[in-house]
């Protein structure tokens, strides 16, 4: 059947990601918001939908999922850990935007319209929208993350988007699951470089942070609140560092979360030991008694906010500081990374302590995205959720294989048969 798949945000850039599909039914595949220096929101839906689906908890993913129950309703699904992670991070979101005097795009009662609209579906079990099945499968990206799979019992065609997905295991998720497709939607977000080797990466994190630690300083260790705070927490109790380690902000609530969905992460035994061995911090008075030698792993990861600002600025010298994951342009952790003071109520602050850089990233990295690609052997790939030169080439590159692959712009459409 002709079908046409509209690039309503995340296209030729990373963040607010949005794909419709129309045909006699309509779905709508994640709805994020794109957090830059002001927040972005993908283009509007103009249809009426039947089926709303959520690959993760990310707000690029989720982030304007709830305009949608603004006076209306549509069918939500996605993985039971899914709603959970959503809620704390759009709610986050929202406490953002009223500390800033910013008027928020939608309301408390349309984010409760929405988990009330949401039907908490497990990895490969199936719903069915008209004549398509929708299953869900593992991308091994976050707690929950999905791989969404959508089958035209008409025509046997399969169609495939990838959300954000790791095709490597990480220490708390099992590598992705490569689903076969006819159509595949797939993220492109490391299309142009390599992630270094997960365990070497692993064993000089550790060796550095244990240095740290040895010289009685502070390891500053700024994480994303959803899947990095676990990760690290996890590799810190496994060599046996987890008793100078202090959880702070939202990544102590997102591990809440999570550890109460033991099926849907790995060595789910070694994050409970890290989570019962690990130094929860609950108020700001608390904050001020971890005196060093301490391991403080916190949220914001891009350090624009939340507790670790607190911290940073309360380091000693024998202090360093840890970033865990990519650092986007005009954040306090790129600057700090350039070397260039950060940014606090519009005060600059120059630190001094020194800053080194892990690539921890929850993402395939090129040769994992092509493998992606050859494994889940499609006629047609459409490549999203990379910055315009990376999605552009990866598509490039792909031809150059053999596949009818292209890089769509925003509000641009494809047709396909679908
Ligand atoms: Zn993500
Ligand atoms: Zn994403």
């Amino acid at each position: 059947m002709q079908t046409q798949i509209t690039f309503l945000g995340g296209a030729r850039e990373v963040g607010r990601s949005a794909i419709l599909l129309e045909s006699d039914k309509h779905i709508l595949l994640d709805y994020g918001i794109k957090l830059d220096h002001k927040t972005e929101y993908p283009l509007r839906i103009k249809t009426k939908l039947d089926a709303y689906v959520l690959s993760h908890a990310h707000l690029d993913h989720s982030g304007f999922a709830p305009i949608l129950y603004s006076g209306n309703y549509v069918d939500a699904y996605g993985t039971p850990p899914t709603i959970e992670l959503t809620r704390l991070l759009i709610e986050d979101a929202l406490k953002i935007s009223r500390r800033n005097r910013q008027k928020p795009a939608f309301s408390k009662g349309d984010l409760r319209r929405f988990e009330r609209a949401y039907k908490p579906l497990d990895y490969y079990s199936e719903v069915d929208v008209g004549d398509y099945t929708i299953s869900l499968h593992d991308a091994g990206h976050i707690t929950g993350s999905a791989i969404t799979l959508i089958e035209n019992r008409r025509t046997d065609k399969r169609l495939v988007y990838t959300g954000d997905f790791k095709l490597e295991a990480q220490t708390l998720q099992k590598g992705a699951e490569v689903v076969k497709s006819d159509i595949l939607i797939t993220e492109s977000t490391y299309a142009d470089r390599e992630h270094p080797d997960r365990s070497a990466l692993i064993k000089s994190f550790v060796e550095e942070v244990k240095s740290i630690i040895d010289n009685n300083g502070t390891a500053l260790v700024p994480v994303f609140a959803v899947g990095r705070a676990q990760e690290i927490l996890t590799i810190l109790y496994q060599h046996n560092l987890i008793d100078y380690a202090v959880i702070d902000g939202m990544a102590k609530h997102a591990s809440e979360i999570v550890m109460r969905y033991p099926n849907y992460s790995v060595n789910e035994s070694m994050l409970l030991g890290a989570m019962k061995n690990v130094t929860w911090i609950g108020t700001e008075r608390s904050r001020k008694s971890v005196t060093s030698p301490a391991i403080v792993v916190t949220t914001a990861g891009m350090l624009n906010g939340g507790p670790v600002l607190d911290y940073i600025l309360d380091l000693n010298k024998r202090s360093k500081i840890f970033l865990t994951g990519y650092q986007l342009e005009g954040t306090n952790g790129r600057r700090l990374l350039e070397g260039k003071p950060i940014v606090i109520d519009n005060r600059k602050y120059a630190i001094k302590t020194p800053v080194a850089y892990y690539d921890f990233s929850a993402h395939a990295g090129r040769s994992d995205l092509f493998e992606y690609v050859r494994r889940s052997n499609p006629e047609k790939v459409i490549c999203v959720h990379g910055d315009a030169n990376v999605a552009y080439n990866f598509a490039e590159s792909l031809k150059l294989e053999g596949f009818d692959a292209v890089a769509p712009q925003i509000g641009e459409s494809v047709k396909i048969e679908f």
